[in-house]
């Protein structure tokens, strides 16, 4: 069946429970024993086995295309319980350049205290990973896209050098979401995600996720009862509710957000625009080889530098100045002061994040309206 109508009906319970068409919330700490032998089988929430998180680890495993999932509290629980339940002290991993900004600090900072070191290297080096490829090298962790430039790395590539390598392949599809790309399908290991973003859509909770073979995705759960980091019921109901509707709002996002690209791309105030639907963008063939869409993510050069950014977002009227991304509201940020703020200015201006770089969030709003509000801000 299609994604959108498996979005809306993998993983609901059969037969219904009480016949109620929407999985309703077990607000419930703790559920009637069946004498249980492991610790991790035991019905308790902070087990993630309620009713709302088994329906939920169900219709993201069919999305992803997964044996098995597990939701977490947010992204960033997702990345780093997946990241620990795959290393310890004494190993290595191979890291993209350029990952979020939650993920590069819990790498660079917390891994290390914990005994597993790393390279960051370019995803479009082969040649690098296997300078830097060591015995003890266990994981090499990618994203479908970066932010907020959207470079698409040699993924399918990253695959083989694992699997030659012996090393866990996990990648952060969130920018894609699974409409426009299931890493399961060319073969990574273990997928994470930031629900908070396309997967809930809505912009009104955080959450994670984690997917992959059942074998390594049960070794984590095992971290994730440990660590406490548990989805609660409520977000488990806004999160399924969200995901029924991920087919309509990220393909609205992906025709919005190349309308908005372009629109741009043609301003005399943009000298650049980051885009992968772009054919200018660096790696406008890998993406369309790879993926069904290219997302609702932009970046574009104020010719203005950060004064002239700051000038246009004041004027924007519709479109709200925010971090986060994938809700149904469009938002821009400038990542010189957001998610790059920790980054000096020449770190910053040599990756081609500058002062007057805008990311803009595409939401489902009217294409026309986005189109003028980015017009009279631009025009000034
Ligand atoms: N991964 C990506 C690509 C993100 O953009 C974010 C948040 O912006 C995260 C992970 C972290 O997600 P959360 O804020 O839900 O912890």
């Amino acid at each position: 069946m299609s994604l959108e109508t498996r979005a809306i009906h993998a993983g609901e319970p059969s037969p219904r429970i009480g016949g109620a068409i929407t999985l309703p919330i077990f607000q419930s700490s703790t559920f009637e024993s069946t004498r249980e032998s492991d610790y991790h089988a035991i019905p308790y929430l902070r087990l993630n086995n309620s009713p709302n998180h088994l329906a939920l680890h169900a219709k993201l495993a069919d999305l992803e295309q997964t044996e098995a999932a597990l939701v977490t509290s947010s992204g960033m629980a997702a990345i780093t319980t997946a990241l620990m339940g795959v290393v310890k002290s004494g190993d290595h991993i191979l890291a993209q350049n350029g990952l979020y900004g939650g993920t590069h600090s819990f790498i660079t900072h917390d891994l290390p205290a914990l005994g597993v070191s790393y390279d960051f290297v370019d995803l479009n080096d082969p040649a690098e990973w296997q300078e830097k490829v060591k015995p003890n090298t266990r994981a090499f962790y990618a994203e479908s896209m970066t932010n907020p430039l959207l470079r698409v790395g040699d993924l399918p590539a990253v695959v083989g050098f694992c699997r030659s390598n012996n090393l866990v392949s996990m990648i952060d599809n969130t920018l894609a979401s699974p409409i426009n790309f299931q890493p399961a399908n060319i073969g990574f290991d273990l997928i994470v995600h930031s629900c908070t973003k396309y997967l809930n859509g809505h912009s009104d909770i955080v959450a994670g996720a984690i997917l992959g073979m059942d074998a390594l995705v049960s070794k984590i759960k095992i971290k994730l009862d440990h660590f406490g980091a548990t989805l609660d019921p409520h977000a488990c109901f806004l999160l399924q509710r969200g995901i029924k509707t991920l087919s309509l709002r990220v393909n609205k996002q992906n025709t919005n957000a190349f309308a908005v690209a372009d629109f741009l791309e043609k301003h005399e105030n943009v000298s650049q625009v980051n885009y992968a639907g772009l054919s200018s963008h660096t790696d406008h063939h890998r993406a369309k080889n790879l993926f069904n869409g290219f997302g609702g993510l932009l970046s574009f050069d104020h010719v203005g530098g950060g004064e002239g950014a700051h000038a246009m977002i004041d004027r924007l009227r519709l479109v709200t100045e925010a971090v986060s991304l994938g809700g149904t509201e469009t938002l821009v940020t400038l990542p010189a002061e957001s998610s790059h703020a920790g980054v000096s200015k020449s770190d910053r201006e040599t990756i081609g994040i500058g002062d007057g770089l805008v990311r803009v969030a595409v939401g489902i709003e009217g294409e026309q309206d986005l189109l003028e509000d980015f017009a009279q801000a631009l025009d000034g």
